[in-house]
């Protein structure tokens, strides 16, 4: 990145809130470099030779064939490329490492796991917090795929409580080693993995501490048999016992008692990756469905022309637009942020700490969207395929079993809901991101009397700008004013707290394709656009609606009289159109070129 570039005053986590984003600042697909569009295209092979040949092996719980393919994708470097070159990695930026990430995760969602638990928390721990003896010795080897990684931090009393775990960590009395006892509970790849990122507590410390922990059966290792699960059957799920396992204290990450830190940054980073690992799969869950939307007759025609099917294509092709501008948008805020920090004098690890936790409150809005949606699309997948849609003869079926647990891991959609909103608050309190300035701004325009001016629409999403703008002040509104009437004690208000999460997630998704559209509306011409102009005037139409919901319900919830009456008029106010779009016909337009496409062609 350049100095310039460096010295930009670039938007930081949650402040997409408060301030204005110029079409030209966002990152979007259609930016890629020849070198990232090179790695885009060596993955698809790379899954489509691998991994989509063969699904029915992932299918029939093959773990051998998920260590086999995971060392393939090693021999290609695909393990390695977010680790540094100084460990045998390709060092790339963070923009290149969601893309293979997106692009390795659309075949199957064993595979996809087993990659997200190597690359991300089996293997970001260390090159985040170790020593520079731990990454030495150990990141080349996870990096080339000759090591596999594994992360132990739930149990079975500590699952969304992360820091409530018992396993115990006992310093010896020479000193030189920890002992460490516990049972870890779901851990992927357990099956097979070189070594484990575990969390124990030592003594009576408030935090938990991470170990770096060998797979060695004869040092007090155990593992339970293969967890029998709904989805991603061929991913490697076992409990792990650790019994007197010897540590030496070199193998302590970081320092004691920053565990419950390590492990919360190592999931900021998995969450934003798991969204993208959702982008992929709902690309090819639609390109099925398409084709065989187009193929199947029923009533003397392709059941693709029944508006039913057209308005399903419609909204799963809308989501995973939406979703991939979001993603790629704050993936570059990310990677940006790190190489400020970098030219500030930062280290690289400490920069790509800070960078992605500067970004924390998007991974979780993007973690559940994404997820959500690839749930949605998965199962209006098996719907357009009827029948055979609930048949295991067709990916339809193991898709949405997979795309399941997107919602479960790397913290429940429920905990990074309230995080998002919570982070937020905190960020706000701390100065780093004004909230309450805009709050009050909106308080005042309350009381005054609105303007009746007719506004000028005719630019491309003037109209749609003018309501993002006003949507964000329904989030100010109502988490303002909760905000003031339960300050520190809102945390326990958790209905209150999931509304205004949807308002805040709606808001990023929503303006994000938007400006991805608009820079692309600006470079390529509105006619080229013309699916991707529908598909954002659609999203932020349904957006537009949710938040009218959430907002209802949260105002209701705690204000009364007057208070109430205000803010649900500033509610209608702030989500008012002046021309509504036609979104039965925005559906059609969009369903026809998916058709045409025979898929989604957006990316
Ligand atoms: C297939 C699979 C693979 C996994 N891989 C790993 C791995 O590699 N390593 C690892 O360490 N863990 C792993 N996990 C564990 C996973 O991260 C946990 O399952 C998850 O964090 C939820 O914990 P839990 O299952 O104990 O649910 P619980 O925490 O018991 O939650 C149950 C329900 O209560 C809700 N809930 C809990 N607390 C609150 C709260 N404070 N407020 C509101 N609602 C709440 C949750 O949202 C959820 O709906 C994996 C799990 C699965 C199923």
């Amino acid at each position: 990145m350049s100095t310039d570039t460096a010295k930009k005053d670039i938007l930081r986590g949650g402040q997409f809130l408060v301030k204005e984003t110029n079409c030209e600042d966002v990152f979007t697909l259609e930016d890629l470099n020849e070198e990232q569009r090179m790695m885009r295209e060596s993955t698809k092979e790379f899954v489509d030779r691998e991994l989509w040949a063969h699904w029915e092996r992932f299918e029939n719980k093959d773990y051998a064939f998920t260590e086999e393919t995971m060392r393939k994708a090693g021999e290609l470097g695909l393990l390695s490329v977010a680790v540094p070159e100084s460990y045998g990695g390709m060092g790339m930026g963070f923009v290149s490492t969601m893309l293979v990430c997106d692009y390795i995760s659309g075949a199957t969602g064993s595979f996809s796991t087993a990659f997200g638990a190597h690359t991300g928390i089996g293997t970001m721990p260390i090159t985040l917090y170790g020593s520079e003896e731990q990454k030495q010795k150990y990141v080349p080897k996870l990096a080339s795929g000759e090591w596999f990684g594994a992360y132990c931090l739930t149990e079975p009393g500590a699952g969304s409580d992360a820091n409530s775990g018992k396993t115990k960590a006992v310093l010896s009395e020479d000193g030189k080693s920890y002992s460490i006892t516990g049972q870890k509970m779901w851990i992927s790849n357990a099956g097979f993995c070189n070594m484990f990122i575990v969390f124990a507590r030592i003594e009576d410390d408030k935090n938990i501490t991470g170990f770096i922990v060998e797979n060695d059966p004869s040092n007090g290792i155990t593992l339970g048999d293969e967890e029998k699960k709904l989805g991603i059957h061929s991913s490697s799920t076992r409990q792990v016992f650790f019994n007197e396992t010897k540590v030496s204290v070199e193998n302590m990450l970081s320092t004691r008692g920053n565990g419950f830190k390590i492990a919360m940054n190592a999931l900021n980073v998995g969450r934003i990756k798991l969204a993208a690992a959702c982008l992929d799969a709902q690309r090819r869950v639609i390109g099925e469905a398409t084709k065989y939307a187009n193929e199947r007759i029923q009533f003397k025609t392709p059941i693709m022309n029944f508006g039913a099917i057209k308005s399903k294509i419609a909204d799963m092709a809308t989501s995973v637009y939406v979703d991939e501008s979001a993603s790629y948008r704050a993936a570059k805020n990310i990677e940006d942020r790190i190489a400020i920090r970098e030219a500030e004098g930062n280290t690289h690890q400490e920069a790509e700490l800070k960078g992605v936790e500067e970004y924390a409150i998007e991974c979780s809005i993007l973690k559940v969207a994404v997820s959500e949606d690839c749930q949605n699309t998965t199962d209006e997948g098996i719907q357009i395929f009827g029948g055979m849609g609930f048949s295991a003869d067709t990916p339809m079926e193991s898709a949405w079993r997979d795309s399941r647990i997107a919602r479960i891991y790397e913290g429940t959609n429920e905990i990074n809901r309230m995080l998002a909103v919570g982070m937020l608050v905190k960020k706000a309190m701390k100065g780093h991101v004004d909230l309450l300035g805009p709050a009050t701004a909106v308080g005042e325009e309350l009381m005054g009397i609105p303007s009746f001016d007719t506004p000028d629409f005719s630019e491309l999403f003037a109209e749609e700008k003018d309501i993002l703008k006003r949507l964000k002040k329904v989030f100010l509104m109502v988490a303002g004013s909760a905000v003031q009437k339960f300050g520190p004690e809102l945390e326990k208000h958790q209905q209150l707290m999931l509304a205004a999460s949807d308002i805040l997630i709606e808001v990023y998704m929503a303006e994000s394709a938007l400006l991805r559209t608009e820079k692309n509306a600006k470079r390529f011409g509105e006619e080229a656009q013309a699916t991707q102009i529908a598909m954002s005037r659609l999203y932020l139409f349904n957006a537009t609606e949710t938040i009218i919901n959430k907002g209802k319900e949260a105002i209701i919830s705690f204000a009364e009289g007057d208070e109430q009456r205000m803010m649900l008029m500033g509610l209608k106010r702030f989500t008012k159109y002046t021309n509504y779009p036609n979104v039965v016909a925005l559906r059609t337009q969009i369903a026809d070129k998916v058709a045409a496409d025979n898929g989604y062609t957006f990316d």
